[in-house]
């Protein structure tokens, strides 16, 4: 017998949408993370066929996330996902490490079902606070029929977990997909899509090995990122060398140049057998490949995603 899919869950870890400030005007000296998941959705209408559970998984400002937060929201994630009566889950995260948890997501879940983060850029005690509509609005597009996959919803806009980066410290609408734009808006309440969205994560033989071994990960393959930029040396490559680095992602300028010295440096950690790659720190656009590369690029991703890809590539190597 087909159970009803009729439970939303909704995962706090924290961030703005959860903080709280001395007066309603202050919008900057605030303390994040300060109420609990089941306060910022008392608030909420009810507003349609389904019944919301709670999970405070941790409770963080998202500056402070890390690998082994990851790994227990995955897990959480993993847990609920595989319940039946379960139609989709929310996250509730800080905005500065949103694009990153996400993508973490994305990389390491496998389901047919919708994972949706979602934010505010104001805290929970604003006079005009944002976390409630865009909690509301990620929970309504979680709730919608035949969506998949690791999303983010921020300011009425949908965008997928490969594609979002916060683009903005301070505007209410905070997140961009960049040059693809966002998959959706949400608008009274409902989704409206804007584009062919990216297939769900399927259930491959590699993506289980992914997922145990995030799922069995002790210690995380330390990757690191380095910037090129004008007068850009190898000294931060040398010193990560010393202090036994497994990955290093550099994040070069424009299509992924980097100083003759800091390619120097990155291309010697290969030699001694450290996995490098090239991303652009240019907002918009990716590294596109030619001939005479000297180092691989990152497929696309902005530099603080391909340091997830590099570190999930490495774990899995190790574990296999
Ligand atoms: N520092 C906060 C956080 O990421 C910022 C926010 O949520 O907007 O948790």
């Amino acid at each position: 017998m087909q159970v009803a899919r009729s439970k939303i869950v909704v995962l706090g870890t924290g961030g703005t949408i959860a903080g709280t400030a001395d007066t309603p005007g202050e919008h900057l000296a605030y303390r994040s993370a300060q109420l609990g998941v089941g306060q910022l959705v008392a608030g909420l209408p009810s507003a349609g066929d389904w019944t919301l559970e709670t999970e405070q998984v941790t409770q963080i400002d998202s500056k402070n996330m890390d690998e082994v937060l990851w790994q227990r929201l995955a897990a959480r994630c993993a847990h609920w996902l595989a319940q039946p009566e379960v139609r989709g889950i929310v996250i509730t995260h800080g905005t500065d490490t949103l694009e990153e948890t996400a993508y973490f997501l994305d990389c390491v879940l496998v389901a047919d079902k919708p994972v949706v983060l979602t934010c505010a850029m104001r805290p929970a005690t604003a006079q005009a606070p944002d976390g409630p509509r865009n909690l509301a609005d990620a929970i309504a597009v979680a709730a919608t029929p035949g969506v998949q996959g690791v999303l983010a919803v921020c300011a009425g806009s949908v965008h997928a977990a490969r594609e979002v980066s916060k683009e903005h410290p301070s505007r209410l609408d905070a997140f961009t997909s960049g040059d693809a734009g966002p998959l959706g808006v949400v608008e009274a309440g409902h989704l409206r899509r804007l584009r062919a969205w990216p297939a769900a994560p399927a259930s491959t033989p590699a993506a289980e090995r992914m997922a145990q071994a995030v799922a069995q990960a002790v210690r995380w393959p330390r990757v690191e990122i380095v910037l090129n930029h004008a007068g850009a040396t190898g000294a931060l490559v040398q010193a990560l060398l010393a202090q036994g680095v497994d990955g290093i992602v550099a994040a070069g300028t424009g299509n992924g140049t980097l100083s003759d010295s800091l390619q120097a440096a990155l291309r010697q950690a290969r030699e001694r057998g450290v996995a490098v790659v090239r991303a652009t720190r240019c907002a918009r656009g990716e590294v596109l490949p030619h001939a005479g590369d000297l180092l691989p690029d990152s497929g696309g991703l902005s530099p603080v995603k391909a340091r997830i890809a590099l570190m999930l590539d490495l774990l899995v190597t190790r574990a296999t």
